[in-house]
Formats: structure tokens, C-alpha cells, sequence
């Protein structure tokens, strides 16, 4: 057993008297893939934006190599260049070049200078497909170009734990499986990754962990071939029968 990266501890979180996260607790160690499923509304992106540290939990904690990161003195910014997220609608700098998208992270936070920011950010965007679209702008892009940027910038930042919430949700059918594959590759060569996603094909196949969420818990949680097999929660079961 590998020491783990992120523990997420007792966490919850309410909007006014919404409470949308209740008492959620989970870990991540080195090389895992978990996959985040449940219906919409359950609380899947409010838990990854609490983990990137966009939500300031309401109660709980957050560890990172046993640091709790919501606590004072913990920068956000380099924070997350540790752990980096992926979102749906791509979120890329709409006036900045491809390659500008990958690099200005680097510049502003790790601050490299300009040709190792450059060279590192040809690197992934050689990985994602990417590096003949350089001087393109976003707008240029389709959205499975923009979601492969995306990425690239991410991993640009060369975190230990990457974020991705519904990354192929935004996508047009076609495009969905060049993204679905840059993550697989990751996921590959031991990429530690938390997927909210309704790709159950991918949770089943690249994930080693699945957690299914519903009003705002943890309902049920395994290996996919437990979970997607032989799910024990009702509601787990109501769930997944939507996809079959
Ligand atoms: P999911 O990603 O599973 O669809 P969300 O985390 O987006 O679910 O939302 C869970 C609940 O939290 C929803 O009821 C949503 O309306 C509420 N919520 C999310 N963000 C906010 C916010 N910034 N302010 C108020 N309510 C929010
Ligand atoms: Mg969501």
C-alpha cells in the first residue's frame, strides 16, 4: 500500500440551508483512478471544487500529504498547480494562443522562464495530439481540441493529482472518445486521477475505484467489477439501470 496523496476527511458543505455534501470521506494514494458517477444534483462537481479548493468546505478536511489545505497559510494557487482540474466547459484563456494556455501557469506560478515554460508545453501538447495547433485560438477549436488543451495545460503544471469533471459532457458524440482516450493513456502510465463522469464504459474499464454519489453522500463504493456488477444500494441499482 502506497502512503496516500489526498484524504478527504468528514467533509461537508451547504449552500444557505442547502447541504449538499454530508460527511463525505474518502482517500486517494498514488496511481489511483476513481471515478465519480450519480444523478445530477447529487454534489459530484461541489466535492471536486472543494477538493481544488473553489468551495470552502463548510466543515471537514481536506488533506494533501497530510496537510489540511484548507487551513491558514496554505496558498491556493500553488496548491493547485499540485492538483489540477479539468472542467466541462474547458475554462481556456479565450485570447491566449494554445500555447500561451499552457505556458502562463507555469510563467506566473511555478515561475519558469519562458522557453522551459515553451519546451515543457510542447511536451504535453505533443501527448494530447496538439502541438500543430500552436497559434490557434480557442475559438478555432473544436471542443475536443479545446478539451486535449485543456489537458495539456493541466498537465503543464506536472501535478500529482488531476481533477476532471464531466470532461467529455460538453462534447459533441464525435469527439468524445479523443479525450475519453487521452485519459486512458494517463490513467496508463499511473497518472493519479479523479473522473466525474457519466462514461460508465471508462469507470468500468480504467478506473480502480468507483464512488457512486446520491443527495449529497456516499452511497455505495468498490472496484468497478463490484460496483457495476453486483451494486448492493437500491439506488445504486436504480442508477445504473439507466445506462444498460
Ligand atoms: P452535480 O455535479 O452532481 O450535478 P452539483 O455539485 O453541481 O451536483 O450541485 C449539487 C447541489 O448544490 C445542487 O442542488 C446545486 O444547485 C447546489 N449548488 C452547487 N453550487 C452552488 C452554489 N455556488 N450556490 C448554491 N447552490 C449550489
Ligand atoms: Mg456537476
Amino acid at each position: 500500500m502506497s502512503e496516500p496523496i489526498l484524504e478527504v476527511r468528514h467533509l461537508s458543505k451547504s449552500f444557505g440551508a442547502n447541504v449538499v455534501l454530508r460527511d463525505i470521506d474518502f482517500t486517494v494514494s498514488s496511481g489511483d483512478v476513481t471515478t465519480v458517477i450519480g444523478p445530477s444534483g447529487s454534489g459530484k462537481s461541489t466535492l471536486l471544487r472543494c477538493v481544488n479548493l473553489l468551495e470552502t468546505p463548510t466543515s471537514g478536511e481536506i488533506r494533501f500529504h497530510g496537510k489540511d489545505v484548507a487551513a491558514r497559510g496554505v496558498s491556493p494557487t500553488a496548491y493547485r498547480s499540485k492538483v489540477g482540474m479539468v472542467f466541462q466547459s474547458f475554462n481556456l484563456f479565450s485570447n491566449m494562443s494554445v500555447l500561451d494556455n499552457c505556458t502562463v501557469g507555469q510563467r506566473k506560478v511555478l515561475k519558469k522562464d519562458a522557453e522551459a515554460a515553451r519546451q515543457n508545453a510542447m511536451k504535453y501538447l505533443e501527448q494530447v495530439g496538439m502541438a500543430p495547433y500552436i497559434n490557434a485560438k480557442p475559438r478555432q477549436l473544436s471542443g475536443g481540441q479545446k478539451q486535449r488543451v485543456a489537458i495539456a495545460r493541466a498537465l503543464a503544471m506536472e501535478p500529482e493529482v488531476l481533477l476532471f469533471d464531466e470532461p467529455t459532457s460538453a462534447l459533441d458524440p464525435e469527439m468524445v472518445g479523443e479525450v475519453l482516450a487521452v485519459m486512458r493513456d494517463l490513467a496508463r502510465a499511473g497518472m493519479t486521477m479523479i473522473v466525474v463522469t457519466h462514461e460508465m464504459a471508462f469507470a468500468r474499464d480504467v478506473s480502480n475505484h468507483v464512488v457512486f454519489m446520491a443527495d449529497g453522500v456516499i452511497a455505495e463504493e468498490g472496484p468497478p467489477a463490484q460496483l457495476f456488477q453486483d451494486p448492493q444500494n437500491p439506488r445504486t441499482q436504480e442508477f445504473l439501470s439507466r445506462f444498460r
